[in-house]
Parts: structure tokens; C-alpha cells; sequence
């Protein structure tokens, strides 16, 4: 099976880099696409978080990493992906994930969006969280890879 996991990446954290890892394990190929489309304005330029998210999982031979546009269920088809990852924190992510997964599964009904278990250790991490910690100076390191936390030192420098 060919997967997309789609998101914004502002940034890439470990939580976003768990999926990822337990996604690739199960598909044959994995791409990420960074949803540019996306009303949310973001920290860091489209660019910016591919190639952060490039870096992260440089290990991963079968997952591939692209700028996205248009709407996911049909990107999905574009790709050749009959799977659509997405991750689920706590119940609070339940009511929209369904509302996306109910949408695409009308646009795309051919393909299936899986939904794979935060581990509890990042179930409350965010991009935001990260953000918010590197705005206050915090520690990063359980949050995001040293080289994410480099980059968003830089951003609030
Ligand atoms: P979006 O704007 O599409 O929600 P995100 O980058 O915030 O983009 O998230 C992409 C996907 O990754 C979503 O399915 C989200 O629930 C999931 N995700 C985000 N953070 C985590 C985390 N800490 N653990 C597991 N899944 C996560």
C-alpha cells in the first residue's frame, strides 16, 4: 500500500516523526505532504519545513517528502495513494479528524484514511507547544530533533 500522511509541519516534531516511523513500517511507500493550501499562516516557509522534515527522516528509505496543494483526498489519488495517515492525540482531535475523514472518504471513496495512536508520551505535543517553548527560551529536546530545535532558535532569535 502507497500512504500519504498530510499536515502542516510547522514544524516537524518527534510526535509527527512517531507516526511517520510506525507508517512507513506498515506501507510499502510514504509520502509527506505538507499541505500548502493551508489558511493557518505558518512560522516557517513551506521550504523551510521540507527540508526540515528531509532531514528527519533521512533513515527512512521508502518515505518521501513533497509540497502539496488542492484537496487531499484527490492529491492522494495523484500519488497513486489508496491510504490517507493521519494521527490521533486525544479525543479532542476526534470531532475534526472525522469531519476530514468523512469528507474525503465522498471525494475519494476508493481511498482509506487510517488513523494511528499518539503515543502517550507525545500526546499532548504540538508544533505549537514547540513554538511556544522555543518563543520562552525553553528546553526542546524532548519535543523536537536537534536540528528542528536549532532552526526554531534561530526563528525567535
Ligand atoms: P494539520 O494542520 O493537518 O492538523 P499537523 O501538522 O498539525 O497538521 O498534523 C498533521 C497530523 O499529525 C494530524 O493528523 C495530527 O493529528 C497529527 N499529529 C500532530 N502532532 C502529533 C503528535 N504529537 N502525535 C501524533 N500525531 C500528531
Amino acid at each position: 500500500m502507497i500512504a500519504i500522511y498530510p499536515g502542516s509541519f510547522d514544524p516537524i516534531t518527534y510526535g509527527h516523526l512517531d507516526i511517520i516511523e510506525r507508517a512507513a513500517s506498515l506501507m510499502e511507500k510514504l509520502v509527506i505532504v505538507i499541505m500548502a493550501n493551508d489558511e493557518k499562516s505558518g512560522t516557517f516557509t513551506f521550504v523551510e519545513r521540507k527540508e526540515m522534515i528531509e532531514h528527519s527522516v533521512a533513515h527512512l528509505k521508502n518515505v518521501s517528502v513533497v509540497i502539496g496543494e488542492g484537496l487531499t483526498a484527490e492529491f492522494a489519488r495523484k500519488v497513486g495513494a489508496n491510504v490517507i495517515v493521519r494521527g490521533i492525540r486525544a479525543v479532542s482531535d476526534y470531532e475534526y479528524e472525522m469531519q476530514l475523514a468523512t469528507a474525503n472518504m465522498t471525494i475519494s471513496p476508493d481511498v482509506e484514511t487510517v488513523f494511528i495512536l499518539a503515543k502517550p508520551q507525545y500526546s499532548f505535543l504540538s508544533s505549537s507547544t514547540a513554538k511556544t517553548i522555543a518563543a520562552n527560551d525553553g528546553p526542546l529536546e524532548s519535543f523536537v530533533d536537534d536540528y528542528v530545535a536549532e532552526k526554531l532558535r534561530e526563528k525567535y532569535r
